[in-house]
């Protein structure tokens, strides 16, 4: 049912365990635009979709093209967290969150300070040898142009979840597992039209499910409360 804050600030107060599950709003409120709202942009000046330029197929068939696309696109390392991620970290600082878990790429959780952090997505920070699987940071990709290579002469690709790959088991199980754990999840800034977000939530079994995002969602109907809101502004509030 729709919701204030005042009773979501009331609810926070009496969970016990939280868990949170973020999609691409958290991150839009510190300027990291959401690529799957195609918006035409991307059409002007690339001959594909987001979602084909961001494949593993093409990843491997056009990699260079991924990279003028990526550099371009993907990279906001000039974000910087807003309130969400901060009251984030501060609840697991203070023992009441057990997990973020994210759809986001961008490091921004852990640069609020929050320590467990399960991306399901991974990292656009964290990169690696196709080859010898030596990691190397995000200086690897903005230090270089055209296709990134180690020094073994392998590709580098982004630690990332492109589409046709799959999530990492242990990042999902834990992801339940914390799920599981929780009295209260707190879901914001996704649409949950995308898998998974939609099938980990069957796992939560605790007395409040809480639901922020600006637009209705498929899930609003089962949620004990639903703010139809900008996330910032709710974290900032609480
Ligand atoms: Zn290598």
């Amino acid at each position: 049912m729709k919701a204030t804050i005042e009773q979501l600030r009331e609810a926070v107060e009496k969970a016990k365990t939280i868990a949170f599950f973020g999609g691409a709003g958290v991150s839009t409120e510190s300027g990291i635009p959401d690529f799957r709202s195609t918006d035409g942009l991307y059409n002007q000046k690339y001959d594909y979709p987001p979602e084909t330029m961001l494949s593993h197929t093409f990843f491997v068939r056009h990699t260079e093209e991924f990279y003028r696309f990526y550099r371009d696109k993907m990279l906001y390392l000039d974000a910087k967290p807003n309130a969400a991620h901060q009251k984030l970290a501060e609840w697991e600082k203070q023992g009441k969150l057990n997990a973020v878990i994210t759809q986001n790429i961008d490091g921004l959780h852990q640069m609020a300070g929050s320590k467990h952090v399960l991306e399901l997505h991974g990292s656009v920070l964290r990169n690696y040898c196709t080859k010898c699987r030596k990691f190397y940071d995000v200086t690897a990709i903005t230090g270089s142009t055209g296709v990134p290579k180690c020094e073994c002469g392998g590709t580098i690709k982004p630690d990332v979840v492109l589409y046709e790959e799959s999530l990492d088991n242990d990042v999902m199980d834990e992801a339940v597992r914390c799920i599981r754990d929780a009295d209260m999840l707190i879901i914001g800034g996704t649409s949950l039209a995308v898998y998974p977000a939609a099938g980990l939530i069957h796992y939560f079994s605790g007395s409040t499910l809480a639901l922020i995002n600006q637009d209705a969602t498929p899930l609003d109907e089962r949620a004990d409360l639903v703010l139809h809101d900008s996330i910032g502004k709710v974290f900032g509030a609480l």
